[in-house]
């Protein structure tokens, strides 16, 4: 039937996008560097006189946003959607439920086992919730200070 083919057509076309769509939101919120949070992070840490980190540190697991070499501390900021946080913030669609769910879920998997490479590697893990970075910022920044201060003494 030449209706139903057409309909069909449309629809391929619908999904087509919807999937071009979700494969660029999910670069966007996977790879991209200097996110709105990862910046907040980076202004309160430059406020609070800490510095001398490396950011998006490709050779060590996960790409840790944020590293400080010689006290071993590497810390994540993590989009409440992408990594699923029970804020309100990360409802997973109803379009694609099970798509975006998975996503999520891998995303979760993923980061658990680089958070076990890098403590295996002797590297303190921080992970901070985008959420987090808004409402309690300077909570989040004396709280690496502090990790910071002890594992410096730590060095001979
Ligand atoms: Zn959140």
């Amino acid at each position: 039937m030449p209706g139903e083919a057409k309909l069909y057509g449309i629809n391929r076309l619908r999904e087509t996008l919807v999937v071009a769509e979700s494969t660029r939101r999910s670069m966007k919120g996977n790879k991209s560097r200097d996110t709105k949070p990862e910046i907040a992070l980076r202004k309160g840490l430059w406020s609070a006189g800490l510095r001398g980190y490396r950011k998006n540190v490709r050779k060590l697991p996960g790409t840790p946003d944020v590293v400080f070499g010689r006290a071993k501390l590497a810390i994540f900021v993590h989009g409440c959607f992408w990594h699923g946080h029970e804020c309100g913030r990360a409802r997973v669609p109803t379009q694609n439920r099970a798509f975006w769910a998975e996503k999520i879920r891998l995303n979760q998997e993923r980061h658990a086992a680089h958070e076990s490479a890098l403590l295996s590697k002797g590297y303190a893990v921080l992970t901070f919730w985008e959420c987090e970075l808004r409402r309690e910022q300077e909570a989040l920044i004396n709280r690496v200070a502090g990790i910071l201060r002890e594992r410096r003494q730590d060095k001979p």
